[in-house]
């Protein structure tokens, strides 16, 4: 009996050490293996598409819980992963903390008909990091720029949404273009009701039923408008470094003259400004598709007064008809409520007018004298000899010999290194905060 009492009280003694061991091996294993629960718990919400995975890692420095929708859509998986060794990149450059830093990648996912939108929000130590989203076509399986939900005209418009909407560093030309145009910005993410875009940092959402004119395909219970597609101005970008020219025609719109100048703008991949006479655009059917086109094709559309009356000699009532009539005749043509920007006729608004409108008046600093000259060569002189980095020129696009003189002076420009901008472009470029109630002539030489 004694031997038997004994040896129970051994393997009791055994037991207790083991269980002993495993406890502590249990709770070391605990130690190393748990993820603190603000990592590793999310919230539900807008994760029903696709499984919900996670990767972890614990080191010195950092301890990461990335959440992440996985889907069939291969292209939507590749993008995640890189995203994963951006973020990855980024946090191996932390800095060792006493306590380890705490990364947590949450994400949502949001099906709309063939659209998939995902965002990854980065969070360190509790703090908002970075947030990433795109759109993706299942059907085609690739990721979408912006553009690719619009028609034609759309992309114009979201093009210059995003370059109105977001603050703009000063950059070149390309950069300008690559990073703010609908066919390249791919940093948005489609909700019920929004189409949500970033961009360093800042955000703008655009409501989807203000899309519905030129949406490419019905977006959820969005349906696609009948209604003519409005025109929009889009700033096509500038190097703000080289020397900057803004050719100005007064008087159209012509029923040839117009269309061959904007031509030859284009050809030196230029844009040109249109102040044009509200009453001439009504003198035939065929103007207001002028007028519009003035817009589509990135020109800058402007305002000549109603009937080119001198505006120093008007009383406010009549005055402002001038202006108001021929914004309201664009508007009906283009379906852009504007700004407009006005040229008085003969260059005349004395303080009375400047004080009575509501509008940013543009004269010149480069008068060609076409309607004087009425010679091809006089007026290719004038634009040669006079102009300089941030001139604005005075043409009318009313003459054959106004284009043609048009078109030797812009070749001399092009070849001397000069750019073609609409003024808008110009006072952008250099900076001018223009305002109603001021006249400017020309905008300042780059620096
Ligand atoms: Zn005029």
């Amino acid at each position: 009996m004694q031997v038997k009492r004994n040896t129970i009280q051994k393997k009791a003694i055994l037991a207790l050490v083991l269980l002993g061991v495993l406890v502590i091996g249990l709770g070391v294993l605990y130690k190393v293996t748990r993820y603190p629960s603000e990592l590793t718990q999310v919230s539900l919400e807008n994760k029903t598409v696709g499984s919900h995975e996670q990767v972890k890692e614990k080191n010195d420095t950092m301890i990461k819980v990335y959440h992440y929708p996985k889907t069939s859509v291969k292209s939507l998986n590749q993008w995640i992963e890189n995203e994963h060794k951006h973020n990855d990149e980024m946090m191996s450059k932390l800095k060792k903390a006493e306590q380890a830093h705490l990364v947590k990648q949450d994400y949502s996912i949001k099906e709309t008909d063939d659209y998939l939108s995902v965002a990854l929000i980065l969070n360190v130590d509790g703090k908002p990091q970075k947030q990433t989203q795109r759109t993706f076509s299942k059907k085609d399986d690739t990721m979408l720029p912006i553009g690719a939900l619009f028609n034609d005209t759309g992309q114009n418009i979201i093009s210059s949404l995003l370059r109105n909407n977001y603050k703009q560093e000063k950059m070149s030309r390309n950069d300008y273009l690559q990073t703010y145009s609908a066919a390249e910005f791919k940093d948005f993410y489609i909700d019920e009701e929004t189409i949500k875009t970033m961009h360093a940092g800042q955000t703008f959402d655009l409501p989807l039923k203000e899309t519905l004119t030129y949406l490419k395909n019905n977006i959820g219970k969005h349906t696609v408008s009948k209604e003519p597609t409005p025109s929009v101005y889009l700033d096509a970008g500038v190097d703000p470094d080289k020397k900057l020219v803004a050719f100005t025609f007064d008087d159209g719109p012509h029923w040839e003259v117009t269309e061959k100048i904007m031509d030859t703008l284009e050809k030196y991949d230029g844009q040109g400004t249109f102040f044009m006479v509200g009453q001439r655009v009504e003198e035939s059917k065929d103007y207001p598709r002028i007028v519009k086109s003035v817009l589509d094709r990135g020109h800058q559309l402007a305002n000549h007064s109603y009937s080119h009356e001198n505006f120093n000699s008007l009383e406010k009532k009549p005055l402002n008809e001038q202006i108001d009539k021929t914004n309201d005749i664009f508007y009906k043509a283009t379906g852009y409520k504007g700004p407009y920007m006005v040229r008085p006729p003969y260059g005349n608004a004395n303080e009375f007018v400047r004080n009575n409108t509501n509008s940013v008046f543009v004269n010149w600093s480069v008068d060609t004298l076409d309607w004087q000259s009425r010679n091809k060569n006089a007026i290719c002189n004038e634009i040669q000899k006079q102009s300089h980095d941030g001139a604005i020129i005075l043409i009318h696009d009313l003459y054959e010999t106004s284009y043609e003189g048009f078109e030797c002076g812009i070749k001399k420009l092009a070849d001397e290194g000069y750019t073609f901008v609409t003024v808008e472009e110009l006072f952008k470029a250099r900076g001018i905060q223009y305002e109603t109630g001021e006249i400017y002539t020309w905008g300042p030489k780059a620096n």
